[in-house]
């Protein structure tokens, strides 16, 4: 396994790889990996003559107020993980070297950027499609794999895919959660004990929302009234967003008639989490 760090290089790599038909598979990352993030690589590896992973905190998609530095990283024992599923190139740039001095070109993906989280977090997708679009032209990608956890990134990105005419195939793989049910995600360890159990009612209402619809529930107002009392917990978990959506064009949803997205974010203390099911009407 190689580890690169300067874009151009990437590029070439890229570049010789498709010289030689050979097919190019890529997971992005912010790193810090855990059952998720190699679920989406064990998938690459299956797909593609060559897999690349990269990890890059990218500090365009945090806000002021976030938590951009103190986002928990462990370059090592990625890169052990990553070499043990066959993993071929880890690209892990610096922020200077993916936003040098005068740096000043993003891409917005308008409508689907606005609801879900954001709402709460002002230029994230921006900064998501931003550097999802620069790491695509480094790595030139046949196969792009992102997981349904960021559920309104996926959309973001096949949007922006679409409406650019990029040449690469955006695939989603669906969310890892831990044996209890709370989503895999790298931001768990910033949870307290405590924490960690309250968080654990986020995918339990999520869960009793999906057994609800199986059971004939169409409304949706009906759903967060019955889904209300998972988050009166000790310590308290704040609701940013409980909303039904549609599955591909983010459309909030009242009443719940084909398949549709049930997407949850919550605050607990100084975490916040996010997790979402597909409900399904029999
Ligand atoms: P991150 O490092 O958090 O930016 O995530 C990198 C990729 O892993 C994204 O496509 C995420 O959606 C995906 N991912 C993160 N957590 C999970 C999870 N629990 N299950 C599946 N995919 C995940």
């Amino acid at each position: 396994m190689e580890i690169i760090r300067e874009p151009e290089r990437m590029q070439e790599t890229a570049r010789h790889w498709r010289n030689q038909g050979l097919k190019i598979a890529f997971v992005p990352t912010m790193g810090y990996f855990h059952a998720g993030h190699l679920s989406l690589m064990e998938y690459g590896r299956r797909q593609g003559d060559r897999l690349v992973v990269s990890i890059f905190v990218n500090p365009t998609q945090f806000g002021p107020q976030e938590d951009l530095d103190r986002y928990p990283r462990d370059l090592e024992r990625d890169c052990r993980l990553a070499e043990e599923i066959g993993v071929d190139v880890v690209f892990t740039p610096t922020p200077e070297q993916m936003y040098p001095a005068g740096y000043q070109t993003y891409v917005t993906v308008e409508e689907v950027s606005r609801g879900l989280c954001g709402a709460f977090r002002p230029n994230h997708f921006r900064g998501v499609a931003t550097v999802v679009l620069k790491l695509f032209n480094l790595v030139q990608p046949h196969l792009a794999i992102f997981g349904e956890k960021d559920y309104q990134q996926l959309v973001v990105i096949k949007r922006m895919v679409k409406d650019l005419n990029l040449l690469v195939e955006v695939v989603g793989r669906p969310l890892v959660r831990e044996a209890d049910g709370l989503a895999m995600s790298s931001r768990n360890v910033y949870l307290s004990p405590a924490e960690r159990q309250a968080a654990l009612n986020i995918s339990r209402a999520l869960f009793k929302a999906r057994e609800l619809v199986a059971a004939g529930e169409r409304s949706v107002n009906r759903l967060r009234e019955a889904l209300a009392p998972f988050f009166d917990t000790q310590p308290p978990l704040s609701l940013d967003y409980l909303t039904v959506v549609h599955p591909e064009t983010l459309a909030e949803l009242q009443e719940i008639s084909g398949p549709a997205r049930l997407a949850v974010a919550a605050r607990i203390g100084q975490t916040r989490l996010i997790d979402n099911i597909l409900l399904e009407v029999n």
